[in-house]
């Protein structure tokens, strides 16, 4: 039997005291959020690829887009409150289903008894 797959972490910068994205090695395996197909099993793989154009475009454009940031996060806390209302409304709509679905299946059942009882006679 297979063991299931570890699939590494994806890095992504940090955000330090001025709200500015930055590199912060790591010595765990993982990808880049960059794009980067390596996987870095270093801080010192990692460093070096901190210096790569595609690493270091990736980050300036993180700091560029990092007002849409908080404003998508913002709108995806409200997306998901939305969507778990939405699930509780079709659980509770399911459990209603199962309880009817209960009491027809003992009526079924009662009928059927019944429905016996009276063709011995
Ligand atoms: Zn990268």
């Amino acid at each position: 039997m297979n063991s299931p797959a570890i699939i590494p972490e994806v890095y992504y910068p940090t955000i330090d005291t001025m709200g500015n994205y930055v590199d912060k090695p790591s010595n765990k395996q993982m990808h880049c959020g960059c794009g980067s197909k390596t996987l870095f099993d270093g801080t010192t793989k990692l460093r070096q690829h901190f210096k790569t154009n595609i690493h270091r475009e990736w980050v300036i454009l993180l700091n560029l887009e990092k007002n849409n940031h908080l404003s998508e996060s913002i709108k995806y806390k409200s997306l998901c409150t939305t969507q778990q209302k939405i699930i509780q409304q079709q659980q509770q709509k399911i459990t209603t289903y199962e309880v009817s679905m209960e009491q027809m299946q003992t009526k079924m059942r009662l009928y059927r008894e019944e429905t016996f009882i009276n063709s011995l006679d």
